[in-house]
């Protein structure tokens, strides 16, 4: 499609053209792993370029249970490492985005029927907590079955024992903290180009010398020399090279999972619950953003990643198993206000049963075909910086640069907070309407001041576009000037975030598409295409 925007589109442009200079390390996937890569690799001093075909964490990162986490379910694997790497991980986004990433509460309701029995269940909150011994979270407490009844009414009464608390953290946007280090990454000094896709590599003698890539607006392709070049692409990594050409054996395994958002409903616990199915597996009920996510599932999944969504028996075991633990709630489909769905991307291993798949991530170094080609297999949301520094690392080695990695010492963009209520305390210093200063503070961070002063500079942009978020024009303008949106998706799914509201962002879907093409230059034909393709990418999430 034809991208008729002077300014930003020239911009952008000459950013694609320029790429033909050269980098130490191109980067394909835009997700929380390819930029945790891009932050990392940055600021050790690469010349980095990171790709992505779609927009900043379009990919799987957005459909995740937004869950901050040591992983409590991988003790039953007994993979300490992991899950130490990992609650180390939660202590450092807790602190270094405390805007986005917060502490949340989970109760585990202990059943006679449980595949892990009560003691086991004891001795594994004793491991957690004395693997994030070096937490500012709360500890572990026990409860006895009246006690846990008293706490949680809601709970099904039948065959419990008692119960825990524990606590993980929770990231209301991963779309925002996926944007907050795209934007560290920028600082650093890497390049990022959206709805750029890569289509080829070249090797030559066995090494990699360039990557081929195409703008998805304006149909350029362009040959890009590297070094080295690394796939980043999630889910992805098998479909990103052209197969007749690049030959590897398959490294996805990933599985599906879906997640039903409702809002509030009978017995509804006021923590999160996190309890077993009747298969066996981890089912969650986590408030969300003054609503309910409830999941997930946990499906090989062979089909078109773009567009996987859920299927009536995804919504019929989701419900049911809901409704067991929780019997006052009586859920059906209509209760389900939006479902989403994700693909994981796991390691593959023929046969192997899905809970048996490890969820560590392995970098495979392709040094015997394509030498200077690595590949990210696996990665979770809440390890994307140790993935960056474990790809700095490799760098550093093989470019003969002897810089240590950097961003464990660093925050968020938006994360240099002393407290939650200083940060409010500003906002509202720049005179912004008192209802807006909470939402912008969590959202935003410590940019949300930037904001609100861009906001007060003037009086259009002050005026509220969507009553029930309030949402102001000065949100879509500041999106689409400094935080590389181009399309309406981008807007509205990962910048402003009305996408994830009850009506899907639809509600203000006419002004937010004018404010862009005021600024992006698009002509009426242009505005209505992109509400079109808005309209089709939102179908995944409706229920059917
Ligand atoms: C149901 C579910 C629940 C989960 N819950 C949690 C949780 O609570 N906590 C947690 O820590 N993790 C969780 N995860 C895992 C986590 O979400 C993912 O592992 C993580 O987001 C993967 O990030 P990524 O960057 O590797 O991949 P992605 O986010 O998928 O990014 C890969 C990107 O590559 C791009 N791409 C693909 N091909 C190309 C190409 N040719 N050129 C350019 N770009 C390309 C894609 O568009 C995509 O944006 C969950 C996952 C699922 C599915």
């Amino acid at each position: 499609m034809e991208d008729n925007n002077l300014h930003l589109s020239l911009k952008r442009k000459n950013r694609f053209e320029s790429t033909k200079s050269g980098y130490d390390v191109v980067i394909v996937g835009g997700g929380v792993n390819g930029l945790g890569t891009a932050w990392d690799a940055a600021l050790r001093g690469f010349k980095v370029l990171l790709v992505e075909k779609g927009d900043i964490g379009s990919g799987t990162s957005s459909w995740s249970s937004r869950m901050i986490h040591g992983g409590l379910k991988y003790l039953e694997k007994y993979d300490v490492p992991l899950v130490r790497e990992s609650l180390k991980e939660r202590e450092w986004l807790v602190k270094s985005a405390p805007h986005l990433v917060r502490e949340l509460r989970f109760i585990i309701p202990f059943y006679k029927n449980n595949q892990n029995s009560a003691m086991i269940l004891r001795l594994g909150m004793i491991a957690y907590d004395i693997l994030s011994f070096d937490k500012s979270l709360k500890s572990f407490e026990f409860f006895s079955r009246k006690k846990i009844l008293e706490k949680e009414p809601g709970l099904n009464p039948k065959d419990l024992k008692g119960g825990c608390a524990y606590s993980d953290a929770q990231v209301d946007y991963s779309e925002r903290l996926c944007y907050e280090i795209a934007l560290a990454a920028k600082e650093a000094g890497a390049e990022i180009l959206t709805h750029v896709k890569a289509i080829d590599l070249n090797v030559s003698n066995g090494k990699v010398n360039s990557i081929k890539i195409k703008d998805e607006l304006s149909g350029e392709e362009v040959d890009v020399p590297t070094k080295i070049v690394i796939n980043d692409a999630g889910p992805w990594i098998d479909d990103v090279w052209p197969k007749e050409h690049i030959s590897l054996p398959r490294m996805n395994g990933g599985t599906k999972g879906t997640h039903l958002v409702l809002h509030s409903f009978p017995g509804a616990p006021s923590d999160a619950f996190y309890y077993e199915s009747d298969d066996a597996r981890p089912m969650m009920v986590i408030p969300w953003k003054d609503r309910y996510l409830i999941g997930s599932t946990d499906i090989p999944f062979v089909g078109d990643l773009d567009t996987a969504s859920a299927t009536q028996d995804e919504y019929d075991y989701i419900l049911y198993e809901t409704n067991k633990v929780l019997p006052e709630a009586k859920l059906t489909k209509k209760d389900v206000i939006y479902a989403y769905t994700g693909v994981r991307p796991l390691p593959y291993s023929e046969g192997s049963k899905v809970s048996d798949i490890t969820r560590r991530h392995k970098i495979v170094d392709h040094k015997d075909k394509y030498d200077g080609l690595y590949t990210l297999v696996g990665g979770k949301l809440t390890t994307f910086r140790q993935v960056g520094e474990d790809f700095g690392d490799i760098l550093s080695k093989r470019l003969g640069k002897n810089v240590k990695c950097k961003t464990r010492k660093m925050k968020l963009p938006g994360g240099n907070i002393t407290s939650m209520e200083e940060l409010r305390n500003q906002i509202k210093n720049t005179g912004i309407n008192e209802t807006l200063i909470r939402r912008l503070a969590d959202q935003y961070g410590t940019i949300g001041v930037k904001l609100s002063k861009f906001i007060m500079e003037k009086p259009e942009r002050q005026e509220v576009i969507d009553e029930a978020f309030g949402l102001t024009v000065g949100e879509v303008e500041w999106a689409v000037t400094f935080e590389e949106a181009y399309r309406l998706s981008d807007v509205i799914a990962r910048r402003i975030m009305t996408g994830l509201e009850d009506d899907l962002g639809l509600g203000s879907i006419e002004p937010v598409s004018k404010i862009c093409a005021k600024i992006l230059d698009w002509n009426e034909e242009r505005r209505l295409q992109e509400i079109e393709l808005y309209k089709n990418y939102i179908k995944r999430l409706e229920v059917k």
